[in-house]
């Protein structure tokens, strides 16, 4: 059973999933204007790991993250530049998308962009004007927020806060409310505009996602997520959006919030002009370096981020390559007959699914692997060694890998000599031409978690 801390409930609620094992998981994605910095990344490597966590633990997840690919910034950025704004959005999305692969975030299963969902985000406008939560300005759309009675209740704000002027809500002085936000901004000359029943011009930040959810999930799902930036007005928006168009409540069951990325106590910030990009980092550290340094971190507290902070995670990676580099290179002369390794791993195996489960808390899990470590190696250096053992630690942190990507890719998992052994044996019972033996340990390989194919340079062991 698993808990998350859930920002509209401001506990930690038990997930539980759609319908069977179904898990609909939506991530407000990046605005297009510039390189990825260390802030996106922190974010988005957060809801990498655990939507692969809640694969691993048996749902069926879908994870959607939409791309934002008009915007006034965009338009402002690419004024600057000399070019169109969609091709500026273009050369982002594709340098984001590059960025979100060097760092191994394989996890979502549909970027969706604003401009490609235009019809569903006309057609919310719509059904918003009709049920009369919205209203026409001379520049635009906008939301009432005084009709939706639950404008506040996500980000805990008063009626009165509510009315704040906040970013990217927009300004107009016919509003009716100061904190009514923009859905359709009609467009002034050589701006991007898309034809409407309301006028030619763009949509407002807000609505594209609530536009592309409903289109993928419907109404109602599981999760939603970004940074906490988002809470307001962003997701208090789409809340109002949602809710109002749909008459169903909750539009998402958890709201889960990272914390910033912060660079001397100020959050990482392209406006601030403090950020350093995911590819500048990735010049001098790996991608594993950059996965550690912010799951060692609890996904909802900030990480403050220094270069003092990537050399400690660098180091930290080591002592974990270092480890298991050591048990491949053990032979195993005595076993453990007490059986304290395989106590020491059960133990914290259960720690490290223990701490996930409890508000996916990787800091701890993190701990427990190197509690193993310190163990094992205790052990190791007494020469009390069991083969199992060996073979299940590395099987262990292969699992652990999954969720964390931590160990790279080309980290090959050490063969435990065990093993190693065994497909010695059969080697020379081929070259024997004795194959009926040399099957058996085949068998034997396998049933260790052990693949094994003979290529012309001989026997080569992967993992199952
Ligand atoms: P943006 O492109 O600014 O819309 O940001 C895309 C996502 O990254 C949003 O979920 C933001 O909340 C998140 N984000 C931006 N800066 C940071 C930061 N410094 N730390 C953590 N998340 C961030």
């Amino acid at each position: 059973m698993m808990k998350i801390y859930n920002t509209i409930t401001r506990k930690k609620d038990i997930i539980s999933a759609e319908k069977g094992k179904q898990i609909n998981m939506f991530v407000c994605g990046p605005t297009v204007y510039d390189f990825s910095h260390l802030g996106h990344a922190r974010t988005y490597l957060v809801f990498d790991a655990f939507a692969k966590y809640l694969k691993q633990e048996g749902f069926v997840v879908f994870y959607l993250q939409n791309i934002t690919d008009i915007d006034d910034k965009i338009i402002a950025q690419a004024k600057e530049k000399g070019i169109t704004p969609s091709k500026l959005a273009l050369d982002f999305e594709k340098e984001y998308l590059r960025d979100m692969k060097e760092i191994k975030i394989n996890s979502v299963d549909k970027y969706a962009k604003a401009t490609e969902h235009i019809k569903e985000i006309i057609s919310q406008i719509e059904k918003l004007l009709n049920n009369g939560y919205a209203y026409k300005t001379g520049d635009g759309v906008y939301y009432d927020i005084v009709k939706f009675k639950n404008y506040g209740r996500l980000s805990n704000r008063t009626a009165l806060r509510t009315q704040d002027a906040v970013s990217r809500i927009d300004e107009t002085k016919t509003k009716k409310n100061k904190g009514d936000f923009c859905l359709w901004k009609l467009s002034k000359p050589e701006e991007p505009e898309w034809e409407s029943p309301f006028g030619k011009g763009r949509p407002g930040w807000h609505i594209e996602d609530t536009a592309i959810v409903e289109k993928y999930f419907g109404p109602q799902y599981s999760i939603h997520g970004g940074s906490r930036d988002l809470i307001f007005p962003h997701h208090e928006a789409e809340i109002a959006q949602m809710e109002a168009i749909s008459g169903k409540r909750p539009m998402a069951k958890y709201w889960l919030h990272t914390g910033f990325l912060t660079i001397e106590g100020r959050k990482m910030a392209k406006s601030l002009g403090n950020f350093i990009t995911v590819r500048d980092f990735l010049q001098k550290y790996s991608p594993e370096v950059l996965r550690f340094l912010v799951l060692k971190v609890l996904w909802r507290s900030p990480i403050d981020y220094s270069e003092k902070s990537a050399e400690e995670a660098k180091a930290g990676l080591e002592k974990i390559h270092e480890f298991l580099d050591r048990l491949s290179g053990i032979k195993i002369t005595k076993t453990d007959g007490e059986g304290t390794g395989q106590r020491i791993l059960e133990k914290n195996k259960a720690d490290f699914y223990r701490f996930l489960d409890d508000d996916f808390n990787t800091p701890k899990a993190i701990s427990s692997i190197f509690k193993i470590i310190k163990e094992i190696n205790k052990l190791i250096d007494k020469n009390l060694i069991s083969r199992d053992w060996v073979i299940a630690i590395i099987s262990f942190f292969q699992e652990a890998n999954k969720i964390f990507g931590i160990l790279g890719k080309n980290k090959k998992f050490p063969v435990p000599s065990p093993v190693k052994k065994l497909s010695a044996e059969r080697e020379k019972f081929r070259k024997e031409k004795k194959w009926r033996e040399a099957d058996n340990i085949r068998k034997k390989i396998e049933a260790l978690g052990w693949k094994i194919e003979d290529t012309d340079k001989g026997a080569v062991l992967t993992r199952k």
